[in-house]
């Protein structure tokens, strides 16, 4: 966007580092990558070029809910992000770790470093992860930092209680990573990427130069296939005796013993959790994924533990394949402090401190997806911000991005949030395949894409639209060619000039053609539910001072805030007769403030 931008990171060699395991996208994270792209965010290309393996999940299930997953080389996506970044115009990068904020007159100015050095600045950006007074956890032992061989930011949070923001404990957890060559591969169920891989990058719209432009004069992979060699993944399971060793020592665990107190993650459970949780599951399945091209790292996916070291190991051996498994790495927990993300404006500024943005884990969400998506929307809203502009607000409707803040921003999480599908009521209009359509307008309107890319996005879906014209109205035998593609799954013997269209114009047309009774009646809510976001709720309004609202409702409104009356009706604990109550407010206020001005 042309802003002059500084990064400060405790560490440059760990930018982009996957604290976890190298994987990208998934369950409704795979469509959030796909709106990332389609905002001009690095994260697809990024995964399309350094991934090892990649598969479509739910591919049986409707294209709604499919989603591109893919097994990245580590290293591989965080040097060449780390390279994206030097490379990128306007934008400075420097190692030191921030100490505090630098208020003045109630905005945030700029910061102080452990260098002594002081930077300033229009807007602010936090994006700390997990690193706010980070404490990991091996069994009963204990040590400061972020992620294993990492810093803990200890004095930022003071900082951030000295300007009244809220800040809460999360806890989040890691498996083991194993020596491959210590594995025995006969003993495992081989998983194998799809031959004909989901990228995650809108290729189609994309100019030759928007690809690999990362890569030096020379160094250009010419005739390089995204997905070409793709690494395998193999299965596992636990035992009866895993079951065993971990009951056996719950009372070790940092988590079950009461040395960890903060909330874990609920759709990421420990093993401890698992075998307490899923009591009538005999074995838990397990994944072990190659962390790269280039080392012999494993991760196995599906054993976050807060264990002691000792067990971990007793653990593994218990495992089919693992036997003999060497451990390069321990399993361990991190605690760390978050900040209440009802304290933010849907533009991820906080509501208490002047041009301060927050991103990322310290808005109590976990996943590389969710991180992304949020550092997006804040760069761009930091950026209007500190030219005086408007901000860029996602709503609920145009895609999981809009679901994810508003989620946040008006309910809040007494856990780390993840996305699922299952969050967004119009999860059907967010097919992976629709997201450059659905962001156009933001992406248009900030510049967020090369102008050749969205002159190649106006003409994917001025064909789109043509070809769903045309199947509506143009006849096939025995009725209409969109009736004949509804009631048919097996492949049709469709228009020869169709055929000749991109993969992304084929499917996305059949998709709409397809779900258009589904599609029609969601877009006919959406409608209704847009009346609500233009009937915007006055900043002074004081909620606990309406008698008429029920005391839950009031409470929860007092504590989001909500900008419109459509904000308010998502927050949970709000009926819709505290929104008719509001709204009549609302009116009256209207009303009175014209009977006076006349
Ligand atoms: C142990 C563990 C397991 C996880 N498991 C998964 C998983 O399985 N799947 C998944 O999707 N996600 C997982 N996550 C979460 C995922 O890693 C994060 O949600 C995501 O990386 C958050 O991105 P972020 O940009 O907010 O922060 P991070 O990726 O944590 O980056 C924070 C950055 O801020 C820097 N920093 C922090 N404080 C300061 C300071 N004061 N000054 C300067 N720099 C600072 C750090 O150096 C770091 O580079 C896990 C995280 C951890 C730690």
């Amino acid at each position: 966007m042309g802003a002059s931008t500084l990064l400060l990171t405790g560490n440059i060699d760990t930018i982009a580092q996957m604290s976890c395991n190298p994987a990208i996208g998934g369950q409704a994270k795979g469509q959030i990558v796909r709106e990332i792209d389609a905002l001009g965010g690095e994260m697809a290309i990024n995964t399309d070029v350094t991934a090892i393996q990649f598969r479509l999940l739910n591919e049986s299930k409707g294209p709604a809910v499919q989603a591109p997953r893919a097994q990245c080389d580590k290293k591989a996506y965080q040097f060449r992000l780390k390279h994206t970044l030097e490379l990128q115009k306007n934008l400075q990068i420097f190692q030191t770790t921030v100490t505090g904020l630098i208020y003045a007159h109630g905005r945030v100015v700029g910061c102080r470093t452990n260098l002594d050095v002081e930077f300033f600045g229009r807007a602010v950006i936090i994006t700390t992860g997990t690193f706010l007074r980070a404490l990991m956890h091996v069994g009963q032992n204990k040590n400061e930092g972020g992620r294993l061989g990492d810093f803990s930011a200890k004095t930022l949070s003071g900082s951030l209680l000295e300007a009244g923001i809220e800040l809460h404990r999360l806890k989040t957890g890691t498996p083991p990573r194993l020596l491959g060559r210590s594995l025995n591969f006969a003993g495992l169920q081989e998983q194998k990427g799809d031959r004909e891989p989901t990228l995650f990058a809108f290729h189609d719209t994309r100019e030759k130069d928007d690809l690999f432009h990362v890569e030096q004069p020379g160094e250009t992979r010419l005739g390089w296939v995204p997905g070409r060699e793709q690494a395998s993944c193999w299965l596992t399971y636990t035992t009866s005796e895993s079951e065993r060793i971990v009951r056996d020592n719950l009372h070790l665990s940092a988590m079950y013993s009461g040395q960890i107190t903060a909330t874990g993650p609920r759709y990421c459970p420990s093993i401890e959790d698992k075998f307490v949780r899923f009591a009538d599951k005999e074995r838990h399945l397990l994944f072990l994924e190659p962390e790269g091209r280039n080392t012999n790292e494993y991760y196995i996916n599906g054993l976050s533990t807060s264990l002691p070291f000792d067990i971990q190991v007793q653990l593994i051996h218990s495992i089919p394949g693992l036997e003999n498994a060497v451990l390069l790495r321990p399993a361990y927990a991190v605690e760390y402090d978050f900040a209440q993300p009802t304290q933010l404006l849907p533009s991820l500024e906080s509501r208490l401190m002047e041009n301060l943005f927050f991103a990322g884990q310290i808005n109590g969400t976990s996943g590389y997806e969710e991180a992304a998506a949020q550092g997006l929307v804040a760069g761009v809203n930091a950026a209007l911000k500190a030219r005086g502009e408007p901000p860029m607000v996602i709503r609920r409707h145009e895609g999981y991005i809009g679901v994810l803040i508003d989620d946040l921003t008006t309910k809040g999480t007494s856990e780390p949030y993840r996305m699922f599908t299952s969050r967004a009521e119009h999860r059907l209009l967010f097919n992976h395949g629709s997201a450059e359509g659905r962001f156009f307008e933001h992406s248009k309107k900030h510049n967020l894409l090369s102008t050749s890319r969205l002159v190649n996005i106006a003409k994917k879906y001025s064909s789109i639209n043509t070809w769903v014209e045309f199947f509506e109205n143009n006849n096939t035998a025995g009725g209409s060619w969109g009736d004949a593609i509804r009631r048919t799954n097996s492949p049709l013997e469709l228009p020869q000039n169709f055929q000749q269209e991109t993969k992304e114009v084929r499917d996305e047309t059949i998709y709409r053609v397809r779900y258009r009774g589904y599609r029609l009646r969601e877009q006919r809510q959406i409608e209704r539910f847009k009346d609500n976001e233009k009937i915007r709720i006055p900043d002074h309004i004081d909620y606990l001072a309406i008698p008429s609202l029920r005391k839950e409702g009031a409470q929860k409104l007092h504590a989001a805030r909500p900008a419109t009356l459509a904000d308010a009706s998502r927050i949970s604990g709000v009926s819709p007769s505290d929104v008719s109550i509001l709204m009549i407010i609302i009116e009256a206020g209207r009303r009175s403030r014209r009977e006076s001005s006349s």
